[in-house]
């Protein structure tokens, strides 16, 4: 029978923590009870150094329940280095991997489905979010924009599809051979192969807490995604610089042939010009600096965690 670990990433979760753990113990139970997992299933929280009660929370949970269990990580990671150390940790005792958050905007529901799938011989099972009903007309314009972009620039990432996912063990395991500490999850898994399918739901609003997620670290993730994944950027700006190289040549020759029949002053033209070329300069170079810096941090192969205590050793 199917060992699954549920995989919930947590940074300053106390007040969804406890909104979301009994709901989630009731699913689990469920599913045990018709034998559709074994008993030794679990609930994986990962603590991503928090320092509120989160870490607390979780102990008590786990002294409540054995089903509930945790790891604590040794600092402040980030979440997908969070989730990452979870599907590591479980890989070594599931058989199939459930990630989600833990403010439980996605619906557990889906979990049932995501297990038929498995069971029928899928290795990866996308959750994809049917509708963005309940999100901001912004946040639905920017996200979908996101996924079209990225795919356009040859990234290949499911459309509406976030960290909510089953991975069976050696998807999981295929992961941990991209060694990369830029880690942009939902971009490498589509990388691994095997099978795979998605399954439809309704994304919720959080249980309780705040979103660790505001718009400039999201804006910094997608940017973050795309130049983990597809180098179109760069090649973007080489086109452009052949186009300002061309115009700005031509833009000289009539400079000059103005200038020489007296017929206006082009001195703002050329400073206008200077101007506009120095800004997209800086801009590309910003682009391509980004990446250099990238490779400058992956060179050092410096590791993505530890766990400073975990509940499964005990
Ligand atoms: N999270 C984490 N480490 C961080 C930030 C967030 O483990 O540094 C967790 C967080 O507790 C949650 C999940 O990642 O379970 C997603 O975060 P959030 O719900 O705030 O993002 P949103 O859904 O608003 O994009
Ligand atoms: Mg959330």
């Amino acid at each position: 029978m199917t060992t699954l670990y549920i995989v919930l990433p947590c940074y300053k979760e106390e007040e969804a923590l406890p909104l979301s753990a009994p709901k989630l113990k009731e699913k689990l139970l469920s599913l045990i009870d018709k034998n559709k997992i074994s008993d030794d299933s679990r609930i994986l929280f990962v603590n991503d150094g928090s320092k509120d009660g989160t870490w607390r929370i979780i102990n008590e949970l786990h002294e409540q329940d054995r089903h509930f269990t945790g790891i604590s990580l040794s600092r402040n990671r980030g979440h997908q280095n969070a989730l990452l150390a979870g599907l590591e940790t479980a890989a070594k005792y599931a058989d199939a991997i459930i990630s989600m958050d833990v403010d439980l905007q996605d619906d557990i529901g889906a979990v049932d489905e995501m297990l038929e799938k498995f069971e029928a011989g899928c290795d990866v099972v996308y959750g994809v979010r049917k509708a963005r009903k309940k999100d901001s007309f912004f946040k639905r314009f920017t996200a979908e924009g996101f996924y079209k972009i990225i795919n356009k620039m040859g990234g290949d990432i499911v459309f509406n599809h976030a960290d909510y996912r089953l991975m069976s063990k050696r998807a999981v395991n295929a992961l941990g051979e991209y060694k990369e500490c830029n880690l942009f999850l939902r971009g490498l898994v589509p990388m691994i192969g095997f099978k795979s399918d998605i399954v439809l739901y309704e994304r919720d609003k959080r249980v309780a807490g705040e979103s660790k997620y505001p718009l400039k670290k999201m804006l910094a993730f997608a940017y973050d995604g795309v130049t983990s994944l597809t180098l179109t950027p760069l090649k973007f700006i080489r086109r452009a610089g052949i186009f300002f190289t061309l115009t700005g040549v031509l833009g000289l020759a009539a400079t000059i042939t103005l200038f020489c029949l007296s017929i206006a002053s082009s001195v703002w033209i050329v400073i206008s010009s200077l101007v506009t070329m120095g800004g997209i300069l800086e801009f590309s170079l910003g682009i391509v600096g980004d990446y250099v810096g990238k490779t400058y941090f992956e060179v050092k192969h410096r590791p993505r965690y530890f766990i400073a205590e975990n509940l499964l050793e005990e």
